[in-house]
Parts: structure tokens; C-alpha cells; sequence
């Protein structure tokens, strides 16, 4: 979870006052933003700019030639210590603070209560790009690359389709109105704009009758994988089904930066399951999912990696076609490619191994069964899936097949995370080595697999999270 220290809202300034203690550069600076709003906005410089005596003579803002005192300030909204002056501006501070008014003070985070942010301003849409104070540079850059990308029109299509509003109200609330409203913004608005505003009201009303005869979209679940954690590992396709969801319905290893991707009406649903803990039953989930769909929702159903991989996609699949929801599965990228790619090894290699086996430690009935003779082999490559708590098993299995004491294993905790770790070891000291670590994340285990040249891969590791 980030720890915001400022929490972007916007302020309704109709009838609210606006001070402005300085006269200078700074003062002038915050007027220019200050003066494409509905407040009432008073300066008190002893001497101010000419722009400002200007802004005075045509009646945008109300000029008092003297400093501020105290009474001044009660009832205003924001107050901006403009002077550019630690004393003068430290006065003013604890005069807004007295009168119960927030207080900005120009290029001084420390001593302001709330800040202005960068504004793309396509009114009625406005975007505040706000840093915390980090990277004003960082702000500026978005801001420039967003001006150059958000159409001028903009503002004239959200404000027309305000006009519009009511008459949506004719589609059923929900994804219906929603999906008209994304075609007008996406498609059929700014067509219609290019050839002038007059254009876009007949457009309005064509794609509204285009869009009530349109019968209502059916329940349907997407399965879709979420990858290993990395949020830049999902697929486009996921992205924009997490866009479009009604329900998302997720696992304990979806991590919350991918969440935070779903569309914030959507209803999040957590059905976590911890390897041992407590956990929603699966009938319960199956249930949950079969319920949402044939409810005309649109499902997405986020499981961690690919959900095919070790996911029991099946026997939620089996729920929906008992209950005719129709389904589709969208792949993602499994713990075993983010493992590897960790290790920067290949998952096969020519000369070494032909053949990867994806395997899991433990099933429903305990520590589970393989062909331990074979992967015993030398060159045998696996990748283990919930492996932690059986590597002993494992190891024992291995051992007693006649795998050799030092072939290769690589564990990877958090495979593709900020927190991801890696460690070598071989099958001798598995158990031992594991113990140690204390690993508390998802844990991915390589049978026949070493870290290739663990040094060279920890710093490009760090170098990329740089
Ligand atoms: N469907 C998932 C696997 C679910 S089983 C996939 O395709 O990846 C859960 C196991 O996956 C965990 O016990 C762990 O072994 C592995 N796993 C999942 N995410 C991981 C990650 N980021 N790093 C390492 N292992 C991970």
C-alpha cells in the first residue's frame, strides 16, 4: 500500500475566498492558476506587481495595499504566503492558522498544509499531478507529455455530454451506460467534433438509439492469469478486462498493485487461500463465481501466474458450464518463467535437458507423488510449485532414487517483485539452506537449476530496479 502524505481532492471555491499575502513573482504565479476559479480572491501586498494592480483594475481580484492583520483571514479558504520571505511568510502561517484557514506557502512543503499540483486543465476535465514535493521536474514532464496527448476538445465533449446526462438515463444503469459512454469519449465524440460542437449533439442522440436497441450483454468470466507479481508482467489483455470488470474474484498471491488496476466501481472480492491457512472453500468459490456470472456480471476471475498452472481452473470451469456462463481463459506468465528469468537461465537446453517438468509439492492428500526414479536423472530439470514445506519429502525422494548429493537447486522467493531473493544451493542442503533462509513469500523451487553467475545477476537485478 503507498502512504500518500497528500490526498488529492477537489475543492469546491465557489463561494469560498481566496488569499494571497505577497505581491512578487510567486504571488503572481499562483494567481494565474487561482484566477481560473470561482473564488473570491483577495491580495495584500504593500506593493505588488503591475500584473496584479492590472488584475485589480479589471475587477478579477480585490487588491489591499497594506499587510495582512490579524481578522483578515477568518472565514477564508486557502491562504498563500507568497512573499518569498521566511519571517514575513512564518507570520502569515500562524495568522491562517489562528483563523482556521489552510495555509500554502509558496515553494515551502514543510510549512504547508496542502500544496497545488501541475493542472491539465480541459475544463471540465482537470488532471492535478501532484509528487509530494519529490520530482517537480517529474510533474512538469507528465504534465507536457498529457497537454500533448489530450485533445484541446476535450473539455467541449465532456461538457456537451453533460447536457446529456439525463437522456442516458433511458439505459439501464451500469455497464450499459458505461459502454455508451465510453463510445461517445473514445469514438463516435471526437469524430463528431472534428467537424464542429454542433456536430456532436446530433451524435449524441444517434448513438443513443443505436445503443438502447442493443440488448444487454450476458454474464461472463474471464480466468484470467495475473503473472507472477510484477504488474508489468500482465498481459494487455488482462489489463483491460481488470478495466472492464464488474467483479473481480482474486487469489492471496494477486498483488495489490495489480488490484489497484481494476476499475474503482468494481466489487473485490478476496477468496485468498494460504498453502495451509485458512481458505475459502473451493465449492464456496466455484459457487461465488457460477452466481456472479448468471447475474449478467462481467466476471473476472484473477488467480497468480497462469491460471492454468496449479490454479484448479478446471473445476470452476466445470461450475460455470453447469450453470451456462460462458467462459474464457486469458494466459498469464507463470511462476516457473519468472523464476527462470531470475536465475537468467533457460527453462531448456539443448545438450541438457529436452524437457521441463512443472510439479507441485503438496496435492489434497499430503506431500505429493512423482516419478521420483526419473527426475532423480542426472539433467533433469523441474520446476516446484509449492514446494517449501515438502522439500525434506523431496529431498528424501530424490536421495533415495539415487539423485546425486550436489545436483543443482535454486529456490526463488517473490520471483519478479521488488522483494524477490534467490538462492543457490543443491540437493544436499536443501532442507538446510531453506531453513535458514526463512523465506515468507511464494517460493518457487529448481530441480537441476543453479543461478547462472550469482554475482553478475544480483547487480543487474539491482541496477534494474534503479
Ligand atoms: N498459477 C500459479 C501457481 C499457483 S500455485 C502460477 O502459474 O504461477 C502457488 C505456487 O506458485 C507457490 O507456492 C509458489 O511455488 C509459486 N509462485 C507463485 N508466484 C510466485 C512468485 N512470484 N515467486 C515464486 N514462486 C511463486
Amino acid at each position: 500500500m503507498s502512504q500518500m502524505q497528500h490526498f488529492p481532492i477537489f475543492l469546491n471555491t465557489r463561494s469560498g475566498r481566496i488569499v494571497v499575502s505577497g505581491g512578487g513573482d510567486a504571488a503572481v504565479a499562483k494567481l494565474r492558476l487561482l484566477l481560473k476559479t470561482e473564488a473570491r480572491i483577495e491580495v495584500y501586498a504593500s506593493s505588488a506587481d503591475d500584473e496584479i494592480t492590472g488584475w485589480a483594475k479589471s475587477g478579477q481580484l480585490r487588491l489591499v495595499t497594506r499587510d495582512v492583520r490579524e481578522g483578515d483571514l477568518v472565514g477564508a479558504q486557502l491562504v498563500y504566503a507568497a512573499h518569498e520571505d521566511d519571517l514575513l511568510d512564518m507570520r502569515i502561517v500562524a495568522l491562517a492558522k489562528r483563523a482556521g484557514a489552510l495555509i500554502n506557502v509558496v515553494d515551502d512543503l514543510e510549512n504547508s498544509e496542502f500544496i497545488t499540483p501541475a493542472i491539465v486543465d480541459r475544463d471540465p476535465v482537470t488532471i492535478a499531478i501532484g509528487t509530494e514535493g519529490a520530482a517537480p521536474v517529474l510533474a512538469r514532464k507528465i504534465k507536457a507529455d498529457l497537454e500533448a496527448r489530450l485533445p484541446v476538445q476535450l473539455g467541449a465533449l465532456a461538457r456537451i455530454g453533460k447536457t446529456f446526462r439525463h437522456a442516458v438515463e433511458a439505459l439501464p444503469f451500469g455497464r450499459a451506460r458505461r459502454d455508451f459512454w465510453r463510445d461517445y469519449y473514445e469514438s463516435k465524440g471526437p469524430i463528431a467534433i472534428a467537424s464542429g460542437e454542433d456536430a456532436v449533439e446530433p451524435a449524441l442522440e444517434t448513438l443513443l438509439v443505436d445503443h438502447m436497441s442493443r440488448t444487454a450483454r450476458a454474464g461472463h468470466v474471464a480466468f484470467v492469469g495475473a503473472g507472477p507479481g510484477d504488474p508489468e508482467l500482465l498481459t494487455l489483455k488482462a489489463r483491460r478486462l481488470l478495466d472492464e470488470a464488474d467483479v473481480v474474484i482474486y487469489d492471496r498471491l494477486v498483488s495489490p498493485s495489480i488490484l489497484e488496476l481494476a476499475r474503482r466501481e468494481a466489487h473485490l472480492i478476496d477468496v485468498g487461500k494460504t498453502g495451509f491457512g485458512p481458505s475459502t472453500p473451493q465449492e464456496h468459490i466455484n459457487a461465488l463465481i457460477a452466481d456472479h456470472g448468471t447475474k449478467g456480471r462481467q466476471v473476472v476471475r484473477l488467480k497468480g501466474g497462469d491460471c492454468t498452472v496449479f490454479g484448479r481452473l478446471d473445476e470452476e470451469i466445470d461450475a460455470l458450464d453447469a450453470a451456462g456462463v460462458s467462459w474464457q481463459i486469458v494466459p498469464g506468465i507463470t511462476a516457473a518463467s519468472a523464476s527462470v528469468a531470475a536465475l537468467g537461465q533457460s527453462l531448456t537446453k539443448r545438450g541438457r535437458n529436452a524437457s521441463v517438468r512443472l510439479i507441485t509439492g503438496h496435492d489434497m492428500q499430503g506431500f505429493a507423488d512423482h516419478d521420483w526414479a526419473d527426475l532423480a536423472r542426472d539433467g533433469q530439470v523441474a520446476a516446484i510449485y509449492m514446494g517449501k514445506k515438502a522439500a525434506r519429502f523431496i529431498q528424501g525422494r530424490l536421495l533415495m532414487h539415487g539423485a546425486s548429493h550436489d545436483t543443482p537447486v535454486s529456490l526463488v522467493e517473490n520471483a519478479s517483485l521488488p522483494s524477490q531473493s534467490i538462492i543457490g544451493t543443491t540437493l544436499a542442503n536443501l532442507p538446510k539452506d531453506l531453513a535458514k533462509a526463512d523465506l515468507d513469500g511464494p517460493v518457487l523451487t529448481f530441480l537441476g537449476l543453479a543461478p547462472r553467475a550469482a554475482a553478475s545477476q544480483t547487480s543487474q537485478m539491482t541496477q534494474e530496479l534503479a
